[in-house]
């Protein structure tokens, strides 16, 4: 199996009746990076700027952060490498910035800090840029977006940090920039907030916990975080119907987009992109080369009025049993 899976990472990823769909990768560490290349990944999804953050004892400075950056941005070149913006808070912390909150999740998070702190966000969107010299192959993501009066302010940032570092002489295009979609306020404003920027990414793991207002790392409540929730499904699906009215490409980067399982709905909701662990991604695109888009239509549409997550979980592996 292992020699099968090896054999797939030049094959492309599209299914029987050859309808493509792209496997990007999520990454943090370099180590991330190398695995994911071997892999056959053909982009970055998500690549989580707090990990460079976390290992530090202080901010990185603007020249620390553009050599990591590069480093990242030079590996995948020419594919492009989504960098999502500082999302710090909830549960992830830096020693150096203690936020002490009642209800972290529902607190100072994400852009909600960065946004609080221009300069923090303005260094590390310039240190990106100057990573992306020659390159030309970044994304700007913004986390833990709830409404388009965020978008605006960090749009307003990321032109004025583009400004700077063309003054100062670096050669570099505009990169795209796109939204995170996790927190519910954001589904009911994927038309809008996709007409503001060029590509949607949905974060299921958050969108997941705030839904069913389910801590995501709490043992106790852990049977009820259920990412087959007929109501995520009904998001999802919004958001990639959404975002295609607004004919803006359509991602999902949380652990789901990972699941061999949910690529067949996923696929047949039109996401343009999967973004997942490395390890993740031969089994994805083992699915993904096995089933038809057709096929995965019916099974959505008989999925979409299944009213439990369990059901909707097992209708899924038995259809994908039968489909060998
Ligand atoms: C998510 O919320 O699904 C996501 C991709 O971001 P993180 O897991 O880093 O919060
Ligand atoms: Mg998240």
């Amino acid at each position: 199996l292992v020699r099968e899976l090896d054999t797939l990472k030049n094959l492309p990823c599209e299914t029987k009746d050859n309808h493509r769909i792209k496997l990007w990768v999520n990454t943090g560490l370099m180590a991330d990076v190398f695995r994911s290349l071997d892999r056959g990944a053909e982009g970055v999804g998500l690549y989580r700027t707090e990990v460079p953050f976390m290992i530090k004892d202080r901010f990185p400075t603007e020249k620390e952060q553009m050599q990591t950056y590069r480093e990242q941005l030079k590996a995948f070149a020419p594919s492009p490498v989504t960098m999502r913006t500082l999302d710090i808070g909830g549960d992830k912390e830096l020693s150096y910035f203690p936020i002490k909150e009642d209800n972290p999740f529902l607190g100072w998070r994400g852009i909600r800090i960065t946004l609080d702190h221009p300069e923090i966000f303005l260094v590390q969107v310039r240190a990106m840029m100057k990573a992306s010299e020659g390159l030309n192959n970044l994304r700007i993501m913004l986390p833990m977006i709830t409404g388009t009066g965020e978008v605006e302010e960090a749009m307003r940032l990321i032109h004025r940090a583009y400004y700077e570092v063309c003054e100062e002489g670096f050669h570099v295009v505009m990169p795209e920039v796109g939204v995170m979609i996790e927190v519910p306020a954001a589904v009911y404003q994927t038309r809008e907030l996709a007409q503001m920027v060029d590509f949607i990414s949905v974060g299921s793991n958050d969108l997941t916990q705030y839904i069913l207002a389910v801590d995501r790392n709490n043992a106790r409540v852990a049977d009820l975080y259920h990412s087959y929730h007929p109501a995520v499904l009904q998001a999802l699906k919004k958001i990639a119907d959404d975002a295609h009215m607004e004919s803006v490409q359509v991602s999902i980067c949380g652990e789901l987009a990972g699941d061999p399982i949910a690529a067949p709905i996923l696929l047949a909701m039109g996401y343009d992109i999967l973004s997942m662990n490395s390890a993740s991604l031969p089994k994805v695109k083992y699915v993904v080369r096995n089933i038809s888009y057709s096929w995965s239509q019916e099974l959505l549409a008989r999925v979409m009025i299944a009213d439990s997550p369990e059901v909707i979980h097992s209708t899924i592996e038995l259809a994908l049993e039968d489909a060998g």
